[in-house]
C-alpha cells in the first residue's frame, strides 16, 4: 500500500507487544508461506470455506506472485516434494524480518500494544478506534485481526454477520488396540471416510500416540469442521489401507494362501504395509502369531480382507496438530466484495485473512488467503 501510494499515513495497530507472532511460530519454525499450486482453479479447491470466492482474487494475485514478492525483496522460496513451499533459509525469522524492514523502508507505522476493543464509524465514512484510553481515526481500515473471538464480537456489534467459529485442521483421537503400540508408523496412501457422512479424504496417513494425523485426517478435519463440531468429535471413520476393493484384497490374499503357504502371515507383510501395522492388522483379523497362509480359513481371510480395506475405528475427540492449525467461521463472505475485499455494508472497511469466513487445509494455504487479501485490500486502498 505504502510503496503503491508514497503520500498515504499509514498505521498498524497491534494487540501483542510484537507483532508477526503467528507467522514466527507457524510451519514448526521454518514458516509454510505458500504450495506450489499455480493453476487458480486448482488452488481454491484446497479451501472448504472460501473456495468460490477466492477464484476472482487469485486471478489477481496468488503464488507465483508471492514468490515473486518475496523474491523481489531478497528472499527465496523452495519446494519441498509434497508441494509446500519455505524460506530457503528454513526460519520464520527470515519472513518476520522481510515484512518489518518493509514497514521500516515505507515509513508505516507499527504501534505496539494497542489492543483495540471499539470501532466507531463517521460521519464522513471513515473511522474512529479505541484503544485503552487512546483514540485513534483513519479514512480507510483494513481489518487483519486473524480468529480474534473478541474482535468477531465487534464487527457484529457494527452490523455484519459472523458465521460461528469452530476449529479446522486437528488430529483425531483414538484408543484402539490396533494402533496402540504403533506410534510413528505411516500408511503411504490411504483413504478415510466419516461413516454416516459424505465426509472423504485420501492421502498418507500417520498413527500418533493419541490417535491419526498426517493428510487423511488433516484434510478431514478441515472439510469435515462444521459437522464434526456438531458431532461434538465423537463419530466413526472407516479406513481403506490398501486403495483397493474388498473383493480384489481378498481374491488376492485367497492367492497368498497358496503362494506363500508356508510362510508366517505375521512376518510376510504385503500391500506395502508398514510391518508394524500389517502385524495389527493380522492380529485383528484373528490370525494367530503363529499362523501360515495356508492354515487360514474362510473367515479369518475374509476378516483380513476387511481389516485391510474397511477398518472402523472410533474417534473420541480431537487434538491440535501443532504445525498449523486455524478457525474456520468469521465475517459472512456474502458481506464482502471479492474485487476489492471491501466490506459491502461500510464503505472503507475492508478485510483479510482469517478473519474472514476462509480457511484451508495445511500446506501454505492459509497464508496464500492471508497474502492474498492483504495485497488486494492494499491496492485498492492505494487507488
Ligand atoms: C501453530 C500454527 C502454525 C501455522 N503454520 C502455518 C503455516 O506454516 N502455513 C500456513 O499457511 N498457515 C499456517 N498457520 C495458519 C496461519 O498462521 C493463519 O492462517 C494466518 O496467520 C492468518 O493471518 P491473519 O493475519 O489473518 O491473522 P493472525 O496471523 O492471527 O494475525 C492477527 C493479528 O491481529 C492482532 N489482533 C487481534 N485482535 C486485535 C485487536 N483487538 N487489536 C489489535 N490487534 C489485534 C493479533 O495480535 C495478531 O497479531 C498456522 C497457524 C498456527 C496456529
Amino acid at each position: 500500500m505504502a510503496e503503491q501510494n508514497p503520500s498515504l499515513k499509514i498505521a498498524i495497530l497491534e494487540k501483542a507487544k510484537e507483532g508477526l507472532q503467528k507467522v514466527k511460530i507457524s510451519g514448526g519454525g521454518r514458516c509454510n508461506v505458500t504450495h506450489a499450486e499455480f493453476i487458480p482453479q486448482e488452488l481454491v479447491t484446497n479451501y472448504p470455506r472460501g473456495e468460490k470466492e477466492l477464484l476472482g482474487p487469485f486471478h489477481q494475485f496468488m503464488t507465483g506472485d508471492t514468490i515473486e514478492w518475496f523474491e523481489k525483496r531478497g528472499v527465496e522460496l523452495k519446494i519441498e516434494d509434497d508441494g509446500r513451499m519455505f524460506p530457503i533459509t528454513d526460519s520464520s525469522k527470515t519472513i518476520v524480518d522481510c515484512f518489518l524492514n518493509e514497514a521500516k523502508k515505507h515509513h508505516v507505522e507499527v504501534f505496539y500494544s494497542k489492543n483495540v476493543s471499539k470501532i466507531i464509524p463517521t460521519d464522513n465514512l471513515g473511522f474512529e478506534l479505541e484503544a485503552k484510553d487512546e483514540k485513534f481515526s483513519c479514512k480507510k481500515l483494513l481489518i487483519a485481526t486473524g480468529s480474534s473471538v473478541k474482535f468477531w464480537k465487534l464487527l457484529e456489534n457494527l452490523g455484519h454477520t459472523i458465521v460461528n467459529p469452530v476449529p479446522s485442521l486437528f488430529t483425531f483421537n483414538i484408543k484402539d488396540n490396533r494402533i496402540k503400540d504403533i506410534p510413528g508408523v505411516v500408511a503411504q496412501q490411504v483413504s478415510v471416510k466419516v461413516l454416516g457422512t459424505d465426509l472423504f479424504s485420501e492421502g498418507p496417513l500417520l498413527i500418533t500416540h493419541v490417535g491419526m494425523s498426517a493428510p487423511a485426517i488433516l484434510k478431514l478435519s478441515a472439510f469435515g469442521a462444521v459437522e464434526l463440531a456438531k458431532r461434538n468429535y465423537l463419530f466413526d471413520i472407516e479406513i481403506n489401507f490398501i486403495n483397493d476393493t474388498y473383493e480384489n484384497c481378498l481374491n488376492k490374499i485367497k492367492l497368498f494362501k497358496h503362494d506363500l503357504a508356508k510362510k508366517l502371515v505375521l512376518k510376510s507383510a504385503q500391500f506395502y504395509l508398514p510391518k508394524r501395522l500389517w502385524k495389527q492388522l493380522v492380529l485383528a483379523a484373528d490370525i494367530e502369531t503363529e499362523a501360515r497362509w495356508a492354515d487360514l480359513n474362510k473367515s479369518q481371510l475374509e476378516g483380513l480382507a476387511a481389516q485391510l480395506t474397511q477398518a472402523v475405528f472410533h474417534v473420541s475427540g480431537k487434538s491440535t496438530f501443532k504445525d498449523e492449525f486455524v478457525t474456520a467461521g468469521g465475517v459472512d463472505l456474502k458481506e464482502v466484495n471479492f474485487k476489492t475485499f471491501e466490506s459491502k455494508l461500510f464503505p472503507n472497511l475492508y478485510f483479510a485473512g482469517e478473519v474472514l469466513n476462509i480457511d484451508a487445509v495445511t500446506g501454505g494455504f492459509n497464508f496464500q488467503n492471508a497474502w492474498t487479501g492483504a495485497y488486494i485490500s492494499a491496492k485498492a486502498i492505494a487507488k
